[in-house]
């Protein structure tokens, strides 16, 4: 049985499987287990552990892991509401299991000493000691393993046999197929095929066995299949050829020289990428990423620039208002005043908005600002020849695809992001796009100094802030949400608000959820022309607005926060040429992992080095923008613990991208590895 469509056995109906009712395939597809292939990924119980630790010292206070220790003490106190303790170790620290309510003999049984043992739970800190109460999953080399079959975490209804036999029955039957991968990769991985690697995997004396062959072939396949897909729509969209724009660099240039600050050399080296994407006969489809605070602006406003000398008119979409404005104002500066520059605002009345839909029809206007309402149906260009969009993280592969096919043929598309991701992150999610990325900050900018302050020590706070206010600076005091199931609420900022307003007096506005979008404006703008001196907000301070004058942001239960997000709102401040301060505040004293965590902050300035940090900490899927990114999650690729494997990964697509090679022998690889959204028309 060998042929290119071995694979559809994979993708077809659970109830082809013996012992398979309806009543499974419903609470399967619950959880999103629709076909055979999908419940291969239903691995046995320690698989499903990302976290797995291998060693005490490196477990994560707060997060559920996996380790494997050696219990060396039992102390079983013979009073009343003490719990049982069992002291392990490893090489590298101490870990208690602690017990509530567990008879000896039982804890004697699942935790004997000297043994070897793997356990799960969620990692406590007392007394300075690792500790784990109750845990979850203890095996001893797995009691599981002498019993030949696995325990999966179990999905209400469905028995572990039931499991046994559904995985047991697709191992039998597993097609064989083609393999996709050329002979060095596959070298890499010792040629384990697809197929024999998918029977390792759900042996039960493989588990915890991540660094092998079978398990990083598959976890190749599948970062691998992504960034196919990725190159897949890059070729697609440089298959659109356009007219290419000719750039007037004597204009450019005069445009740089007219700024009162020097380009950074990876400003220039973004604007020279665009420029040859807008010179060349293919469509633009390009991604700008930077930190916050790096000048991005400043860069696609130059490609607007010489977008519009060249004849055709540009669309600038920021996700606000507000910003979609400040960017407009930019223009109006720095643009010659013979330029056509208008904004299109919710608030605009109805005949200005008809004079400039009007003026875009006839390309009177060479370039336009708003929000997504310049996206609108009723807006119809004449010439336009780039989309700029900014602060769009949100965007999904999907939505960022439809972009590309809008503004019609001869229009590139700018998209910019100061979500600034680690590397194998950016191939992953924004791998469809070409990059350009501006790691470098302007060199005459003073780094954010980051404190931290328990609560009770407020009043130090309020001196600072005295002092700067008089200096003429304006201050951020961001107060997180209080979350309870659903209902947000919002009254630590509304407090915080009353309690300042009692301090500076006049001085103080407040921006929460519930603030209606016009006072929201009112008060931005407000802000940002120094009516007064304190913003108390939740989390809602716009990504991408520059304040200028604003230098100190404090944030009120840091801890709630990632340190990607810390970062994210600590780049409020610290864009002009003032040197600015980050506090964070917190209501007790800090536990060793989070002044660890905190100590990142305070040493790097760099949001690239700060997400990396982050990523270790809290794993990918939690990072900034990542959830709501769209992006599928992986279901063994890790891009913490296999970064050599998205290193390879990427290497071998532009290996293929080079040579030019057919491809059609990973269609297997990309229908299985479900790509549904995007891939319909590739493969
Ligand atoms: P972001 O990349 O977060 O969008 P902006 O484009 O808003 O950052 O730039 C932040 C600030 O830095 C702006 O006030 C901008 O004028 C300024 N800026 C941009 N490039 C430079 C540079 N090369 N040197 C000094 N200041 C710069
Ligand atoms: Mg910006």
């Amino acid at each position: 049985m060998h042929n290119q469509s071995n694979y559809k056995f994979l993708l077809s109906d659970l109830t082809n499987l013996k012992g398979v009712g309806s009543k499974t395939v419903k609470l399967l597809k619950k959880k999103n287990i629709n076909n055979i292939f999908d419940i291969l990924w239903k691995l046995p119980k320690s698989y499903t552990d990302r976290s797995f630790s291998s060693e005490i010292k490196n477990l994560k206070i707060g997060e559920n892991q996996t380790v494997t220790v050696v219990p060396k003490k039992y102390n079983f106190p013979r009073v009343r509401n003490l719990p049982n303790r069992v002291a392990c170790i490893d090489k590298t620290g101490q870990l208690d299991c602690v017990f509530f309510n567990s008879y000896e003999g039982y804890i004697k049984k699942i935790l004997p000493l000297g043994k070897e043992i793997t356990i799960s739970g969620k990692i406590g800190r007392f007394r300075d000691k690792y500790q784990i109460t109750n845990p979850k999953y203890v095996s001893e080399d797995s009691s599981l393993i002498k019993q030949k079959h696995n325990t999966y975490s179990l999905t209400e209804g469905i028995s572990e046999k039931v499991y046994n036999n559904i995985i047991s029955q697709i191992i039998e039957k597993l097609p064989i197929l083609d393999e996709w991968h050329s002979k060095d990769v596959l070298k890499k991985f010792d040629n384990i095929s697809w197929n024999d690697s998918i029977k390792e995997l759900h042996k039960p004396e493989n588990i915890r066995s991540f660094k092998k062959n079978f398990y990083q072939r598959l976890a190749f396949d599948e970062i691998f299949s992504t960034f196919l897909v990725n190159s897949e729509i890059r070729r697609k969209i440089k298959k659109n050829k356009k007219k290419s724009k000719v750039i007037n660099f004597k204009k450019q240039n005069s445009l740089i020289d007219n700024l009162n600050f020097t380009l950074t050399k990876d400003q220039l080296k973004s604007l020279n990428e665009i420029n040859y994407d807008l010179s060349s006969s293919s469509k633009m489809f390009r991604l700008l990423q930077g930190d916050v605070g790096s000048g991005k602006t400043i860069i696609s406003l130059l490609s607007a620039y010489n977008t519009i000398n060249s004849g055709f008119q540009v669309a600038v979409m920021a996700p606000t208002e507000i910003l979609a404005r400040q960017h407009y104002n930019l223009a109006k500066k720095i643009f010659p005043k013979n330029l056509n520059i208008r904004f299109i605002s919710g608030k605009s009345n109805y005949k200005e908005k008809k004079d400039i839909l009007h003026d875009l029809s006839i390309q009177k206007v060479d370039i336009v600002f708003g929000t997504h309402a310049i996206f609108q149906k009723k807006v119809s260009f004449k010439k336009l020849g780039l989309i700029i969009i900014d602060e769009q993280h949100k965007f999904g592969v999907g939505q960022r695809k439809k972009l590309s096919d809008k503004g019609g043929n001869d229009c590139d598309i700018l998209l910019m992001t100061a979500t600034p991701i680690p590397r194998t992150l950016t191939m992953t999610v924004f791998g469809d796009m070409d990059l350009s990325i501006i790691r470098e900050k302007p060199s005459l900018r003073k780094p954010i100094v980051t404190y931290s302050k328990i609560e009770s020590k407020i009043d130090e706070i309020i001196k600072f802030i005295k002092k700067e206010i008089i200096l003429g600076n304006q201050i951020f005091w961001v107060c997180p949400l209080i979350e309870e199931s659903k209902k947000i609420d919002h009254s630590s900022a509304i407090k915080k608000f009353e309690y300042l307003k009692k301090i500076f007096p006049n001085e103080v506005s407040l921006l929460h959820g519930k603030t209606s979008l016009e006072e929201k404006d009112l008060i931005l703008n407000n802000f940002l022309n120094n009516k007064f001196k304190i913003l108390v907000s939740t989390t809602i301070i716009e990504v991408g607005i520059d304040f200028p004058n604003a230098n100190v942001i404090i944030i009120e239960n840091a801890n709630k926060f990632g340190l990607s997000q810390l970062h994210q709102l600590r780049g409020r401040v610290g864009r002009g040429s003032k040197a600015s301060t980050c506090i964070l505040m917190f209501k007790s004293n800090l536990s060793e992992n989070a002044k660890k965590r905190i100590n990142i902050l305070k040493k790097n300035n760099d949001g690239f080095v700060v997400s990396e940090e982050d990523m270790k900490i809290r794993g990918y899927g939690d990072i900034l923008g990542f959830k709501q990114s769209g992006i599928k999650n992986f279901k063994l690729a890790d891009p913490i613990h296999n970064k050599d494997l998205f290193v390879l990964a990427e290497k071998e697509m532009k290996r293929i991208e080079k040579s030019n090679e057919n491809i059609a022998r990973f269609k297997p690889l990309i229908k299985l590895y479900d790509r549904a959204d995007v891939i319909n028309d590739i493969v």
